[in-house]
């Protein structure tokens, strides 16, 4: 599964990287960035902790077509 982070609505905050720092990085423009193409199986519990606690909704699974 793939994750994506909105960079509209990213404000910075931090708490996906705090939730999983394996697979989100807050840069210094203050903007999320995903750091894997593929998230492994032994992260999409922590992946879904960072949606859920991602203030501004930016967080979103990428849906296979
Ligand atoms: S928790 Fe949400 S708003 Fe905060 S840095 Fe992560 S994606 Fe951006």
């Amino acid at each position: 599964m793939k994750v994506q982070v909105n960079r509209d609505m990213c404000e910075g905050h931090g708490k996906c990287q705090s939730a999983a720092p394996e697979i989100f990085e807050l840069r210094d423009d203050e903007i999320s960035y995903v750091l894997v193409d593929e998230v492994p199986a032994e992260s999409v519990a922590r992946v879904e902790a960072a949606i859920r606690l991602c203030p501004r909704q930016a967080i979103s699974w990428v849906k296979e077509k």
